[in-house]
């Protein structure tokens, strides 16, 4: 070895230095930056939690709390790592309730962005503000504290090199705000990203079935079990999804230990031992599930980012879950409808029909208003008129539906909605479709792939010139296939907005003909119960109430 090749001698590392090594184990991306940083308003007992973010969080993040807020004094401490407040001793570690305990995360994240804290504490006069370069001045505060991150990885090109598109870090960011808000229902959290609200989730008192629609969408609700069992000091509850509404992925198994979103195998195991074939092969059931146990049964210093746990009684913990989410399961499901009084009519009666509707569609809205707010609803399936109508009753209301606008409208808000959450269902198709497409669409398999599996389809580029359509929107189960993905993917060139994209998509729902078995009815009509009019807007609607005279006219011509 020569001489210039020869090791330095050692020297102990600046705290920069350090700081920015150890930032690379806590700080993978922005979305790890937000939950550190909501951890801390968490831990500080916050009750209002408000995140901005701007260029998917390498421009900015700012997280602003109302909680306890630090003393001047600490300020500086905060910025350095090992500090901590929440534990002195190691053998406060096997009580530990807060979510952070490493005082790693402020100086990791200081080191590698432009930071500055600003704090006050409760019955303070005055607050402060300290930026990485410890510069410390007054500020103005109301009691809490705000964190700001500008230019997060400036001063690790490397790192922010290996950064996804913005759209993908903005993903990452959205599905970790779900996850931390289905662990702490009585925090109110309000996200904006570019300025724009992205998440609005006050603070859940009693109704924590509000939070999990808004997150996981009202058919999720509408399709799960609730579960709240308790054993020898441990409880376990939530919610856990039907088949109807599993995933072709893991990404919405949200499972936390006293409010921490964990992964486990164990407990994954245990959950899924609990479903059996309950659940399609190849799918993956949803469920939000907290348990709680004794903190001493539980290691958490396992993980970096505090994401994995070891149970001390791994067998007694699997037990538990398996068992009472098995007798959950085994219960008999309740239907959403009552039941269905199926009767054919007579063809020919689409003048009249039309008719009534164009007098009925005046107000529509307060009706609408009136069905979404029945959580059961009890239905009976009057009449079909001309194949397409129905004439339904919901909760003893006459209604007056035409299938084929109300199955496109429904699927387009479906789509919509769980566009933006991310959980259109998949459904595989079981002997996938090739198509040939153009050089302009096929480049657009590969640049906006993200999208295209986000509306639910699984494109394969198997030749130049060729793709394979190995899944689609289970919505659209009985579309023209490849017509629908040629939709997608022109939607896609011609940069279409989300709500064009549904709606054109949607157009297809009734491609194979109208499906008119009492199931489908019935479907339909909960999926009326539970459409929300802000979503989609539509200045008349396919469905509305009949006055006992207008029915008796109709049923009386038919
Ligand atoms: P840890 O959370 O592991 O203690 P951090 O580096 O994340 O370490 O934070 C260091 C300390 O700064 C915390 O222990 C806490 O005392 C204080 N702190 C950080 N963020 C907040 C906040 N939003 N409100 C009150 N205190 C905070
Ligand atoms: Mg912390």
């Amino acid at each position: 070895m020569s001489v210039s090749e020869i090791l330095p001698r050692i020297h102990k590392l600046s705290d920069a230095v350090a700081n920015q090594i150890a930032a690379g184990e806590v700080i993978e991306r922005p979305a790890s930056v937000v939950k550190e940083l909501v951890e801390n308003s968490i831990d500080a007992a916050s009750s209002k939690i408000n995140i901005d973010i701007e260029q998917s969080g390498t421009g900015l993040i700012r997280i602003r709390d109302n909680g306890q807020g630090i003393h001047k004094d600490d300020l500086n401490l905060a910025l350095q790592p090992h500090a901590t407040s929440k534990l002195a001793t190691i053998s406060d570690f096997a009580q530990i309730a807060s979510l952070g305990f490493r005082g790693e995360a402020i100086p990791s994240i200081a080191s590698v962005s432009r930071f500055t804290l600003t704090s006050r504490l409760q019955e303070a006069d005055q607050a402060w503000s300290i930026d990485n370069q410890f510069n410390l001045k007054p500020a103005a505060h109301e009691t809490g504290t705000t964190v700001e991150v500008k230019d997060l990885f400036y001063s690790t090109p490397a790192r922010r090199k290996f950064l996804k598109s913005e759209r993908t870090e903005l993903l990452h960011i959205q599905s970790l705000i779900r996850a931390i808000a289905l662990g702490h229902f009585s925090i109110g959290f309000f996200v904006k990203n570019e300025g724009q609200s992205l998440y609005r989730l006050p603070a859940c008192k009693k109704d924590f079935g509000q939070r999990v629609m808004e997150i996981c969408g009202r058919s999720f609700l509408n399709k799960s079990i609730p579960v709240d069992a308790e054993r020898e000091g441990m409880r376990l509850w939530g919610w856990i999804g039907l088949n109807d509404v599993a995933r072709s992925q893991s990404d919405r198994q949200y499972f936390y230990v006293n409010g921490r979103y964990i992964h486990d195998k164990h407990v994954s195991h245990a959950i899924r031992l609990a479903y059996d074939d309950r659940i399609d092969r190849g799918r993956f059931p949803v469920y939000v599930l907290h348990l709680q146990i004794d903190p001493s049964q539980v290691d958490i210093n396992v993980h970096p980012a505090k994401s994995e746990v070891r149970f001390a009684e791994t067998r007694n913990i699997h037990d538990f879950i398996y068992s009472s989410l098995l007798e959950n399961l085994e219960k008999p499901v309740i239907s959403f409808v009552d039941g269905i009084n199926y009767e054919n009519a007579e063809p020919k009666m689409q003048e009249v029909v039309h008719e009534s509707f164009n007098q009925y569609h005046a107000d529509v809205k307060q009706q609408t208003d009136l069905l979404q707010d029945k959580k059961t609803i009890s239905s009976k399936y009057t009449a079909l008129l001309s194949g397409q109508f129905i004439i339904a009753s919901i909760d003893n209301d006459q209604y007056l539906i035409d299938t084929t606008k109300a199955r496109e409208l429904l699927t387009e808000y479906y789509l919509y909605q769980h566009y933006q959450t991310e959980n259109i269902t998949q459904r595989p198709i079981l002997v996938p479709v090739s198509c040939e497409l153009d050089k302009a669409k096929m480049n657009i398999v590969t640049t906006c792939s993200e999208q295209i599996t986000q509306w639910g389809f699984e494109l394969e580029q198997i030749s130049p010139d060729q793709i394979r359509i190995r899944s689609i929107p289970a919505r659209l189960v009985y579309a023209d296939t490849i017509a629908l993905v040629n939709d997608l993917l022109d939607a896609l060139l011609n940069k279409k907005n989300e709500k064009v994209i549904a709606k054109q998509l949607a157009m297809h729902i009734n491609d194979a003909g109208l499906n008119m078995d009492d199931e489908s009815i019935q479907q339909l009509i909960s999926q009326i119960s539970s459409y929300e009019r802000e979503v989609i807007e539509k200045t008349k609607l396919p469905w509305c109430k009949l006055d006992q005279a207008v029915l008796s006219a109709i049923l009386e011509k038919k």
